[in-house]
Parts: structure tokens; sequence; C-alpha cells
């Protein structure tokens, strides 16, 4: 007999996909002519074409409202910025500024953070490759060093006989959070022993200060609950720190991961429409915490190292058409200055597209083209979108993540970066490259002189 199904309450969400008028759906597309009333036009008269803006009203909103749903459901909290998706310094200091911490997985990184002004013991060094001179001089400045691997573990109790200061540590852990595929090539594993096997280590060697547990479960996660199902997780593995060592680690770092607001591609609704928010996913994280078996008397720095979210909505790109084109299908399609070497999330995003000044009503399916020669190059496959002129502005919106750190020099050079101030006012925050900076690092052997 078959099984009677499990009843579901009815949930009503409000789909903003557009209401459908008498000619059908409407896909008239309204112009962005302005990003914080500064006008794109000028932006674009003063920066060249394309162009990167970053919008400092936005990035404080964005901040101000995460860490209010964090705050207000738990007692301690501590943000700290990740540097690798979006590391320009002005970006890094804003964040710094309005009280985060720095998030780093390389040298590279970590210095960038030391010369942005943070404090080292402010600093929280991830990722599986750090060298043995990072990791000394992360040491010596009592920086947060979060352990990757068993041969890390091993080469930080080594360093810790050649110095004074005793490391400064936490694991990384890994675990099923009901979200798959697993991402379990960082860090310790839950299930499988290992984080425990190596918390014991660390804590019988008596050579580092056992500070906190660390995760990191993904990235553009779409569900809350993964991050409850983590927390507990971690949770767990403190009271057993607490039971066997009368240990109280210092804090839990939830890592990142929170989806933007983009929409990925093949998606059936916006992603305005599915991904959680901020409060969705404190919820998750906080119950777990506060729900857990830790001794209430030393609840441990709730650690949150948020990047996509808090940094997407911020990013404009500006760019100009280069020409249209009908393909031999009779499709429209339109050529931009802005290719996917510089907007690296095109290939996983559906990215929103704008023309910046007044056009016709009337769109068209068209298929977006970058300008570099190679066929990939491909910004949208397709979307509704009117013609525009050789010359005329467009915009794309919410691409303030990766990009800035993820793009590529290819064909041509790449753009200027802009931060629009509180005031309305732009400041050139990233040169456009220029044949000098890139041939800088070249060199002809002499026989090719
Ligand atoms: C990349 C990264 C983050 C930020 O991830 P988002 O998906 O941008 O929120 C945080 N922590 C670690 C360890 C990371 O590698």
């Amino acid at each position: 007999m078959m099984k009677k199904k499990i009843f579901e309450k009815p949930i009503i969400t409000k789909i903003n996909a557009g209401v459908p008028d008498k000619f059908g759906m409407q896909n008239q597309i309204k112009a962005i002519t302005h990003i914080d009333q500064v006008a794109i036009k000028d932006i674009i008269a003063e920066y060249g074409s394309p162009v990167f803006v970053i919008s400092e009203q936005t990035m404080e909103e964005t901040y101000e409202t995460a860490l209010q749903a964090f705050s207000t459901r738990y007692p301690k909290v501590q943000f700290a910025w990740s540097y690798k998706t979006n590391y320009l310094n002005a970006v890094c200091r804003k964040y710094h500024q309005l009280g985060s911490w720095a998030e780093v997985v390389s040298g590279f990184e970590y210095h960038k953070a030391l010369s942005n002004g943070v404090e080292p013991n402010k600093i929280i060094f991830n990722g599986p490759d750090k060298s043995d001179e990072d990791l000394l001089l992360a040491i010596e400045n009592k920086s947060l060093i979060h352990i990757d691997h068993f041969e890390e573990l091993y080469t930080i109790l080594k360093l810790a006989n050649t110095t004074e200061n005793k490391p400064k540590v936490a694991i990384r852990v890994n675990m099923d959070t009901g979200v798959y595929p697993m991402w379990d090539r960082f860090g310790f594993n839950y299930e499988n022993g290992d984080a425990w096997n190596a918390i014991n280590r660390l804590m019988l060697s008596k050579k580092v200060d056992f500070m906190g547990l660390h995760t990191h479960i993904g990235t553009y996660i779409m569900v809350g609950w993964a991050y409850g199902n983590a927390a507990k997780k971690l949770a767990d593995l403190a009271v057993k720190i607490e039971k066997k060592f009368n240990h109280y680690i210092k804090y839990i770092d939830m890592g990142g991961g929170f989806a933007s607001k983009n929409t990925l591609k093949g998606a059936f609704l916006p992603g305005t429409d599915t991904c959680p928010s901020f409060d969705d996913y404190a919820e998750s994280i906080t119950n777990a915490l506060i729900g857990s078996d830790i001794n209430p008397e030393h609840m441990p720095t709730l650690f949150l190292e948020t990047g996509r979210a808090l940094i997407d909505d911020a990013g404009y790109l500006l760019g100009s058409i280069i020409g249209n084109k009908r393909l031999t299908s009779g499709r429209a399609s339109t050529i931009l200055d802005i290719g996917v070497n510089i907007l690296f999330t095109s290939f996983w995003y559906d990215h929103l597209l704008y023309p910046a000044e007044e056009t016709s009503n009337y769109t068209e399916d068209t298929t977006v083209y970058g300008p570099l020669c190679m066929n990939i190059d491909v910004i949208r496959e397709s979307l509704p979108f009117p013609n525009m002129k050789k010359g005329q502005h467009v915009v794309i919106k919410r691409i303030g993540a990766y990009n800035m750190t993820q793009w590529m020099q290819f064909i041509t050079h790449r753009p200027a970066i802009v931060m629009i101030d509180k005031e309305g006012k732009t400041h050139l925050v990233r040169k456009r490259e220029t044949n000098e900076s890139i041939v800088n690092e070249e060199l002809v052997p002499d026989y090719l002189q």
C-alpha cells in the first residue's frame, strides 16, 4: 500500500519575476542612469569605459544589516573581511573602519592586511598553502592561524620550538552539513574523527594556544539550515574539549559562503526570491550555538567571514556598446567592451544588464558578447534587450565579489576602479592599466634584444 505523504503547510512567497500585462510578461528594461546620484555618463567621461564602480553607501548599509542580524541574536559577534573576495585596499580599509578584522588565505594577503594597518592579532590566517616563513611571522605576530592539514599542524609544532611565542591556533573543520557536494578538501573532517584527532594532538602538545574552531562550508550556500548543522557539530567539539581538557575555546568561526542575490545560470527564479537573508543565516547559526551544551559562562565569540554577500551589491561595471550584429540564425546580438576576463562571474551568474540611458521600450531577445577574440566571451546568452547604438552605455549590477580579484589581464588593459563616497564624490581607487604596468614584469633575453 502506498504510504501517505506527510502534510506540509503551504508557504506563499512573493515572486518578483514580473507581472504580465495585456501584452504578456513585461520585459521592458528600465534604464539605470545614476549610481548614488552620480551620472554614469560623467563617470565614463572621467575614467573611461569600461570602468568598475563601488558604492561606499551600499557597502555600509549591507554591512550594518548583516551585523544587526547577528548581534541582535548573539552576545559576541566579530566580522572578518575575506580579502580574496575583494582585496582592493580602499574596500578593505572601509570594512576595517566599520570594525571588521581581516581574513586572509595567503602570504600576499597577509602582508596586504598588515599594510592596511590591521593589528596583527586581528588577522585570521586561513588556507592550505602557508609557507614556513609566513607561519613563523604569524606566530610572532600573534595572528590567528587556522590549521588546514596535518603537515601544517606538525610544522607549527616544530616552529613553536624556535620562538618564545605560543602559536595561537584554531583548526578548520569540514563536515556533512546536508549540502552536497561536500567541501571536504579543506580542514579536518568531523565525521571520520580527523578533527578530534587534530584537537587532541594540539592540546596534548601544550605548545599552542588552542583558540577556536573554524569552518567554511562552501560558497553561495542557498539554505540557512546547513549552517545550523555545521554550528551544532562545532559546538559538540567545543563541549568535548571542555570535558576532556577543561579548556574553553575563545571563538567559533562559521566562515563565509552566504549567497548574494545574484541569479545562478539555469535557476528558475531570480536570486532575490530564492536566497536566504542575513536574518535566515543568523537564525540557524545562533539557534545551534545557544541551544548547545557549551557552558553559558564561556560562550565563544561568533566570527563570520562572509565575503560575497557583503560586497556583491556594492559593485557595478559600466561599459559601452561596440556594435550590433544580426546572427545567421536571425537572432539579435550586441558587442560590449566588457569581456568575461573582467567579469569572471558571468560564467555562473545571469548578470543583470541595464541600459545607462533611456532607450526604446521595444526589446528583442539578444545575445550579449564581450570584445575578446574568443568564442566563449559571452556576457549573457539571452536576455530581452533594447537596440542600443555604438557608444551608448550599459550597467551591470551586483558584481562586487571576486571580479576585481579573479580578473585576467588579456588582450587589453584592465579597467580603472572608482569608489563613490557617501557624499557622492568619486575617487579613483585603482588606475587603468597601461602598457608599462603590464610589460614592467617582462624580461627579454640578451640574444633577442
Ligand atoms: C573565500 C572564503 C570566505 C568568503 O567566502 P564568500 O563565499 O565570499 O562569503 C570566507 N572564509 C574562507 C576561509 C574563504 O576561503
